[in-house]
C-alpha cells in the first residue's frame, strides 16, 4: 500500500508522515530530503550549476538511497547524511535545483524503486501527483500561512537558530511560489487528493485522523496490513 502525502512548507509533513509510518510500520519515504541531499552534493563542489552543468555531473555523483530499519538512508561517498541537509540554505538550493528536469528523473527514479520495497508513506511535493500517482491514499497537507510560518520557527528554535517571523514568512512564501509555479511537477493537490487543513489541529489529531483513513482502506480492502492497535 502506498500513502502519499505532499503540500507546502510547514504544513507538518515531516513530523505527521514520520509518526504515521511507525503507527502502521510502513516504511517512510522522504523525498524532499533526496532534494536536499542532492542539492547538498552538488553544493559541496560548486554553487550555482545550471540544469546542463547538473545533468553532466549526476552520472558521477556517489549518492545511494536505500531503505533501512523503516526510513530512508542516505549516504554520500559512504557517509551517511543527516544534520547537514537540514538548514535553509539547503532548503532553498533543493527547490531552486528542483525545478531541472535531468534532477527530477534522476530522483523519480529512486523514488519508485524505493518504492517497490513494500508498504510506504511518501512525503514530498510530487508524491501524489507525479511520483505515486496510484497510491491508495493521497493527502494535500495544509495550513495557513501564520500557522506555517510558526511551526518552522519553533522547529529551527529548536536547533538554535532564530529567524524572525518576517524572515520566516518571506521565505517561505518564496518556496511556496517557487514550487507551485514552476513548469515541471508543480506542487498541487492531485484531482482525487483529500485537502487536510491543519491550522487548527495538533500534531496528533492530524496522525489520528490519517491513520484512521489508511485503517479504513486496509480494512476495506480486506488487509491485515497494520500491525497498529
Ligand atoms: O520537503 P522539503 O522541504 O525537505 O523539500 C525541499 C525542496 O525540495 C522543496 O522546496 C521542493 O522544491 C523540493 N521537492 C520537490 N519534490 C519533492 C520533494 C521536495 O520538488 N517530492
Amino acid at each position: 500500500m502506498i500513502i502519499a502525502i505532499d503540500g507546502p512548507a510547514g504544513a507538518g509533513k515531516s513530523t505527521v508522515c514520520r509518526i504515521l509510518a511507525e503507527r502502521l510500520r510502513f516504511v517512510y519515504l522522504d523525498t524532499g530530503a533526496m532534494y536536499r541531499a542532492l542539492a547538498w552534493a552538488l553544493l559541496s563542489n560548486e554553487a550555482g550549476l545550471s540544469g546542463e552543468e547538473i545533468s553532466g555531473r549526476l552520472p558521477r555523483l556517489s549518492l545511494d538511497f536505500l531503505i533501512k530499519e523503516g526510513g530512508l538512508v542516505i549516504t554520500h561517498e559512504g557517509k551517511e547524511l543527516t544534520n547537514e541537509i537540514r538548514n535553509m540554505e539547503i532548503a532553498d538550493e533543493a527547490s531552486r535545483i528542483s525545478q531541472f528536469e535531468s534532477v527530477r528523473s534522476y530522483l523519480l527514479n529512486w523514488q519508485r524503486r524505493l518504492g517497490e520495497q513494500g508498504d510506504i508513506v511518501a512525503e514530498g511535493r510530487d508524491t501524489t501527483t507525479v511520483v505515486f500517482p496510484q497510491a491508495e491514499l493521497k493527502v494535500f497537507l495544509t495550513a495557513d500561512l501564520n500557522s506555517r510560518v510558526e511551526r518552522r520557527r519553533r522547529e529551527y528554535m529548536l536547533k538554535g537558530i532564530d529567524v524572525s517571523p518576517g524572515e520566516m514568512e518571506r521565505r517561505i512564501r518564496e518556496r511556496d511560489e517557487a514550487d507551485s509555479k514552476r513548469a515541471l511537477a508543480p506542487m498541487r493537490p492531485a484531482e482525487d487528493a483529500i485537502i487536510l487543513d491543519t491550522s487548527d489541529l495538533d500534531i496528533s489529531q492530524v496522525v489520528e485522523s490519517l491513520v484512521r483513513m489508511a485503517k479504513g482502506l486496509i480494512a476495506r480492502d480486506g488487509g491485515q496490513k497494520t500491525g497498529d492497535g
